[in-house]
């Protein structure tokens, strides 16, 4: 047995090899690249491809990729070999500075909202020197952005570099007020993977998981959470086994996965990793997704990223712990000292804004066909965003709005005054689980983000909106120091709070009084995706996204296009598989019970005329009713989706499937799972809840 820390990071082209096999003069000016964003020149990637390739070849790998990561969310890769034929039989393996800068994959299927149509047919990819190149599977893979031949970013990674240099700049000037000279500011992120396993013979059973990746039927099994035994229970051993194959593939990988437990719903799990630079923690959970939908089969299971496999019980988010770090200081942490929490305060104000300022952008980057199932479901954060700030630090902002005096927990009192601000004790203790976005201790955990979605979306509106926060309070601060600066900064936060307090509530997220407050308060409630995105191309969205040059209007037009056309054509394929099965599957069942019973009736008769038939003959009405029922949601369901199909607005379609489509899809599967309560389990044609949830 390798030891875990012989193991780690072993696939990972990381700092230590680096140092290791690079001339020390390119080791340094890739530092450069890395850590300051400077731009790299030909000669270094010549030298750095070189020792790339001479340690891959070593670890075995024979291919390099530039791996990427299309607007359809996941990651994509296509494999070149390093073979280079000499003309006289014999070959080399050779992979130059150019292959490692750029690439041309001619990846032209992928979705890009028009884009590609408008300018150049072909994408390329370029290097990402601030992500770690790893080995998988005897492939060199290079982390890379996708750009159209003109610049266009045609994938999620180009946008959050470019907001990750926003922030850059803005929280380098604000430092700089306070005397700080940082490198670079970066954003951190630890990402919490929530999914769900099963067994691959009960998925393959169903078309419904198979082709959606959720149940499009099926009803309650006879216990769901309720007993609440499943969450933080001893890990089953294929389970357990399962994990510990996937922990050891991802330490490899140079991915820090930390924490696995089970979680609150029967077979859901969950996988937290230790955060890092937001660009790498994302390709890692890409990575850690990957794997774990690859490793399942290694034990006859199914890993699940939907976020609604099954209706009834919990679905899977993905909590998108964030923060922003200068070196090894967390700017969302109060710190110790009264200019510390200066810093902090106009951190945190930020934050506040930018919440309040964008929440509907913020609601818009997480919105998806499958997050619609959980946002608002009693187990999920709800469909409106607010804050939720915790008592402690809760106080010190009402306190500074209502400039009134501070007790701290201890019940000293506090001046407010710049050389006394708060010495405020960090109250890790984050009590409400029912906020989307939570202060927890030296961080924010944004948890609307659904467990299948590439978190480079929301990132990316966050820090953007953030950098336009900090750009404000730079902008106001311009010129002004020492107690100049002190007072105006106080003055500055308290405004800034007042004017944005709406946003802030402690109380319980699902409870429906909210849903009334926050719109006396006027906050947006989107409850689904085709009502959040039309934001994306409001003035006010480009004008933010294009001010900070993260994306500009033709970009976020396109980006706008693929989101609406990914929610109509994946809701159009449960339309289709919900079809499929219930004439293939359903109806053909049901009616073949009723007609086995039809047959029993017809036969006790023939020898009993005079047997009491109550149970069977009510029975069979109810399944000819349920038939009935069936019949009369499929007819609707299939004229509605006709209908939607037809309206050439791809806005207007998206509508059309959320208010119209829906509706009868949730009503035919009503019909359908009040048939399954009553039907013989032989005749039923697919594995039910019971017997997928609880057998894992
Ligand atoms: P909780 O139990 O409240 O969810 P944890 O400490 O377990 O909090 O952290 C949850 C996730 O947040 C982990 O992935 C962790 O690495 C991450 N995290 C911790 N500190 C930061 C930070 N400064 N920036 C981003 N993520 C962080
Ligand atoms: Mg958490």
């Amino acid at each position: 047995m390798p030891l875990v820390s012989d193991m780690y990071g072993s696939m990972v082209f990381n700092e230590h090899t680096m140092q290791e096999r690079l001339p020390s003069a390119t080791y340094k000016s890739l530092l450069k690249t890395m850590k300051e964003g400077k731009p790299l020149d030909q000669e270094v990637a010549n030298v750095v491809a070189h020792a790339m390739k001479e340690w891959a070849i070593e670890k075995g790998a024979t291919h390099y990729t530039h791996w990427f990561q299309p607007l359809s969310g996941i990651t994509s890769e296509k494999h070149d070999s390093f073979l280079e034929p000499l003309g006289d039989g014999r070959a080399i393996m050779s992979f130059s500075g150019k292959e490692l800068i750029q690439g041309e994959p001619d990846a032209s299927s992928f979705p890009s909202g028009g884009l590609r149509a408008t300018f150049e047919a072909r994408g390329y990819t370029a290097w990402d020197p601030t992500s770690y190149a790893f080995i998988k599977d005897e492939v060199l893979c290079i982390p890379t952005a996708f750009c159209s031949y003109t610049g266009e970013a045609l994938d999620k990674k180009t946008p959050l570099l470019r907001s990750m240099d926003a922030i850059d700049t803005q929280a380098r000037r604000v430092l700089a007020l306070f005397g700080e000279k940082p490198q670079r500011v970066v954003t951190t992120l630890g990402a919490e993977q929530e999914y769900f396993l099963i067994s691959e013979k009960e998925y393959s059973q169903r078309q419904d998981l198979v082709m959606c990746g959720r149940t499009l039927f099926g009803h309650a099994p006879l216990k769901g959470q309720e007993l609440e035994e499943h969450y933080f229970g001893a890990i089953r051993p294929t389970v357990n086994e399962f994990m510990k194959e996937l922990d050891d593939e991802l330490w490899k990988l140079g991915v820090p996965a930390k924490t696995k437990h089970n979680e609150v719903a029967p077979a859901q799990h969950e996988l937290a990793p230790i955060f890092a630079n937001s660009n790498r923690a994302i390709d890692e959970n890409l990575l850690t997704m990957e794997k774990m939908r690859l490793l399942a089969s290694h034990y006859g299971l199914v890993n699940l990223q939907h976020e609604k496999p099954f209706a009834g019980i919990n679905g899977s988010g993905k909590h998108n712990n964030w923060s922003i770090s200068a070196g090894k200081t967390n700017l969302l942490d109060p710190g110790d000292s009264p200019m510390d929490n200066l810093r902090f305060l106009v951190f945190l104000t930020g934050v506040i804004q930018a919440v309040d300022d964008y929440q509907e952008l913020l609601r818009m980057s997480i919105a998806s066909a499958g997050n619609d199932h959980r946002l608002g479901a009693d187990e999920a954060p709800p469909a409106i965003v607010s804050m939720f700030l915790g008592d402690e630090l809760g106080e010190v902002v009402d306190a500074l709005i209502d400039e009134h005096e501070y007790r701290s927990a201890d019940r000293v009192a506090v001046d407010l005054g710049v050389d006394a601000l708060p010495n405020f004790l960090k109250d890790n203790t984050d009590r409400n689980r029912t906020s989307p976005f939570a202060f927890t201790g030296n961080k924010f955990e944004f948890r609307m983000p659904g467990s299948s979605v590439n978190l480079s979306d929301c990132n990316t509106i966050l820090n953007t909106a953030m950098a336009k926060s900090l750009c404000d309070f730079a902008d106001a601060m311009e010129g002004k120091q020492g107690e100049e600066f002190e007072a105006a900064a106080i003055d500055y936060i308290r405004d800034t709070l007042r004017a944005h307090r709406r946003i802030i509530f402690n109380g319980d997220g699902y409870a429906t009084e909210w849903q009334e407050e926050a719109a006396r308060r006027g906050l947006a409630n989107h409850k689904n995706t085709a009502e959040a995105l039309p934001c994306f191309v409001d003035p006010k969205s480009i004008e933010l996204l294009e001010r900070f040059g993260v994306l500009s209007e033709t970009e976020i037009r396109s980006r706008y296009e693929v989101k609406l056309e990914k929610y109509s054509k994946l809701l159009n394929i449960e339309c289709r598989t919900m079809k499929r099965m219930v004439r293939r599957q359903f109806l053909p069942a049901i009616n073949g019970y009723a007609a086995e019973i039809a047959r029993n009736v017809a036969d006790i008769r023939a020898v009993a005329p005079d047997a009491k038939l109550e149970q069977q003959t009510v029975l069979l009405q109810k399944l000819l009713d349920g038939v009935a029922q069936i019949d009369e949601q499929l007819r609707l369901l299939i004229d509605e989706q006709l209908a939607a199909n037809a309206i050439q607005d791809l806005q207007e379609r998206a509508y059309a499937y959320a208010e119209r489509v829906i509706p009868v899809m949730d009503a035919l599967r009503a019909a359908v799972d009040e048939m399954e309560i009553i039907v013989d389990r032989a005749h039923w044609p697919v594995p039910t809840y019971n017997a997928m949830l609880f057998y894992v």
